[in-house]
């Protein structure tokens, strides 16, 4: 008999996932209900993941359900919301019950851990790709916006960048990577973490975030167009991790750390009469987010420095676009 669609649902989806009290109604019904406090607002995301555009043939399956969810957990955190519910859209060449195993298992795990809950979906066949909506909460009027840095306010980055796309490099043999960096560098490509506390925390602190998804240079420029401002960025500071710093040239590694995408580390702006805020937030938090820079007037001007040199890409490569180039029909 074949494994039907409901049947699916329900091994799946519906049972060992996540459950919220704010969730009147979850999988099972033509739609979710869910609770948003009085004086909180709703922010909503969506990412598609389509296989051969985002992900190849040997991705493992439960990297596919962890990081559909990531990169939308990656959205919200750049907004400062707390993530709380998602809803899935799949859709599967065929039922294969071993891959729908490793994929729900990847999905839970991250739920569990930020304590968001799957509330529906839909499910369909076609050619594999997977769709999330996330769903968060932030108190009325405290999102953090792209239009919100101010000249003088100070640049930040979390994490490292560019591990992401050095991973992928390797994986494409682009690029030679020790085995130990190798393994670290699959991690960020495969599982990376949203800084979700820190976004939330960054509410009423930071006056502009995006999330680094595109490569640092590309979703910056977002910044600074949508806030009509410049920035200064001195390249020393650019945090870089060892696999960068010990498989590549200088300009190598800045390459990859500026234009590689996948990083999901946040990007935001400070102005200095929060700085003591923040400083003493940061202190207590688990990602310790680096200055590399300071926001000028001069719009959508972006100033690199080496050793309070300029410094240029090597490449005209400033991130990944979709579009780019159209894709030939497979059949
Ligand atoms: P409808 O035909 O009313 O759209 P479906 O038969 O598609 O409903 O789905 C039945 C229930 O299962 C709904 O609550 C829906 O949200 C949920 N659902 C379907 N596919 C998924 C999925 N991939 N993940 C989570 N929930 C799903
Ligand atoms: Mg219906």
């Amino acid at each position: 008999m074949a494994f039907a669609e409901f049947d699916l649902i329900d091994t799946y989806f519906s049972q060992r996932m996540e459950q919220r009290d704010d969730v009147e109604l979850g999988i099972g019904d033509d739609g979710a209900v869910v609770t948003v406090d009085a004086g909180n607002q709703l922010v909503v995301v969506t990412d598609t993941m389509v296989a051969g555009v985002h992900f190849d043939q040997d991705t493992p399956a439960r990297a596919i359900g962890h990081k559909v969810v990531a990169v939308n957990l990656s959205d919200l955190a750049a907004m400062g919301a707390e993530p709380t519910w998602i809803s899935l859209a799949l859709t599967l060449p065929s039922i294969d019950q071993d891959w729908l195993q490793g994929f729900t298992h990847g999905l839970r795990e991250i739920c569990e851990y930020y304590g968001c809950q799957l509330i529906g979906g839909d499910t369909t066949q076609g050619p594999l790709a997977v769709t999330v909506t996330a769903h968060g909460v932030l108190p009325h009027g405290s999102a953090i916006k792209r239009t919100g840095a101010k000249p003088g306010d100070w640049l930040y980055v979390t994490g490292t960048l560019g591990d992401a796309g050095l991973a992928l490099a390797a994986r494409q043999r682009r690029q030679q990577v020790s085995d130990a960096h190798y393994r670290r560098i699959t991690d960020r490509l495969y599982f990376p973490s949203p800084r979700v506390a820190l976004g939330q925390s960054l509410r009423g602190v930071a006056s502009s975030a995006i999330d680094v998804s595109d490569g640092l240079l590309a979703d910056l420029r977002h910044i600074l167009k949508g806030s009509r401002v410049g920035a200064k960025i001195s390249l020393d500071e650019l945090p870089l991790s060892l696999a960068l710093t010990e498989t590549l040239t200088q300009d190598q590694a800045l390459a990859y750390a500026l234009t590689s995408g996948d990083d999901y580390e946040l990007c935001f702006t400070v102005p200095e009469s929060q700085r003591g805020v923040f400083d003493t937030l940061v202190a207590h938090t688990a990602s310790k987010p680096v200055c590399i820079g300071r926001i000028t007037n001069e719009a959508e001007a972006l100033q690199l420095t080496l050793q309070g040199e300029p410094w240029q890409l090597p490449e005209t490569n400033t991130g990944y676009e979709h579009f780019a180039s159209p894709i030939e029909p497979s059949v």
